[in-house]
C-alpha cells in the first residue's frame, strides 16, 4: 500500500485540517500518517483558540516516521507560526522526500488567522523552494505576491510569480473568485485550465485541505501531476456535492461520497 504523510493543524470538528488529510487519504486506498503542527479548537461555526505545538516534539514526529517508514508523499497544511514553517522545512532539507504538496493555509472560511504575518516571508524563502506543488487560493496568492489578483490575466501573472519563489509547480484556486471555480496550473513551461463548476452549498469546510490531499494521493499512487490535479478536482467537485450539514454552520465535504 502506498503512503501519505500530512503535516498540520487538527480540526476537532472533523471538517478540515489533519482529519480531512487522513480521511481524503483513505477514500483513495493510501495509508495515512500525521504529523501535527497546532490544536485547534473548532466547530462548524467558529475556531475558539488555538494551541501550537512545540517545535521539538514536531521534528520528532517527523523524524520517527521517516526513520521508520518509506513516505510516498507530503502534504503540508497549517502550520501557524515562523518557528514551525521554520522546523518543518529543516526536516524536509533532512529527509528530502521525492513530493512535497503545500497547501499554504492562511486563514480559515470563518476567518481565523491559521498562520502569523511573520511567517509568511519564512514560507515563502524556505519552504516554496521544497515544493512540487503550490495550491494557493486567490487570497493566498495575494499574499505571497503582493498582487491584486482579479482578471484571469492576473491568475496568470500571479502563477509566474509564484513558480519564481522556487516552486516546481502552482496551482492557483479560482474558488474564492465570480463565476466558476477555474483553477490555473503552471510548471515554468506549459499553462493549464482547470475547469470547475459552482455548486451553491454553505457546507464547504475543508474543502482546500480535502483537494490538496486527494493531490497528495494521487500523486502517491503514481499518477502523473497532472492527471492528479484533474481526478483530485472530479473529487473535491462530488465531495462540495455530497457535502452535508453537521452543525449550525459550515458543513463538510463528504469524503466518502
Ligand atoms: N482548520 C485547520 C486546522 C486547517 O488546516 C484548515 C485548512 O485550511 C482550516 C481550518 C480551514 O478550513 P476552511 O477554510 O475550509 O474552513
Amino acid at each position: 500500500m502506498k503512503t501519505a504523510l500530512t503535516i498540520a493543524g487538527s480540526d476537532s470538528g472533523g471538517g478540515a485540517g489533519i482529519q480531512a488529510d487522513l480521511k481524503t487519504f483513505s477514500a483513495h486506498g493510501v495509508f495515512g500518517m500525521s504529523v501535527i503542527t497546532a490544536v485547534t479548537a473548532q466547530n462548524t461555526m467558529e475556531v475558539r483558540s488555538v494551541q501550537a505545538i512545540d517545535t521539538g516534539i514536531i521534528t520528532d514526529q517527523i523524524a520517527a516516521i521517516f526513520e521508520d517508514i518509506h513516505v510516498d508523499a507530503v502534504k503540508i497544511g497549517m502550520l501557524g507560526s515562523k518557528e514551525i514553517v521554520e522546523t518543518v522545512a529543516a526536516s524536509l532539507n533532512t529527509f528530502l522526500p521525492a513530493i512535497v504538496i503545500l497547501d499554504p493555509v492562511m486563514i480559515s472560511k470563518s476567518g481565523h488567522h491559521l498562520l502569523d504575518e511573520k511567517a509568511v516571508s519564512a514560507l515563502k524563502t524556505e519552504l516554496l523552494p521544497l515544493a512540487t506543488l503550490v495550491t494557493p487560493n486567490v487570497p493566498e496568492a495575494e499574499v505571497l505576491t503582493g498582487l491584486s489578483i482579479r482578471t484571469k490575466q492576473d491568475f496568470y501573472e500571479a502563477c509566474i510569480s509564484i513558480k519564481e519563489l522556487g516552486a516546481k509547480a502552482v496551482l492557483l484556486k479560482g474558488g474564492h473568485s465570480a463565476g466558476n471555480p477555474n483553477d490555473l496550473f503552471y510548471d515554468g513551461t506549459d499553462f493549464f485550465w482547470i475547469k470547475g463548476e459552482r455548486i451553491h452549498t454553505k457546507n464547504t469546510h475543508g474543502t482546500g485541505c480535502t483537494l490538496s490531499s486527494a493531490i497528495t494521493s494521487n500523486l502517491a499512487n503514481g499518477l502523473p501531476l497532472r492527471q492528479s490535479i484533474e481526478q483530485a478536482k472530479t473529487y473535491i467537485s462530488e465531495a462540495i456535492r455530497n457535502s452535508f450539514s453537521l452543525g449550525k454552520g459550515h458543513g463538510p465535504v463528504h469524503h466518502f461520497y
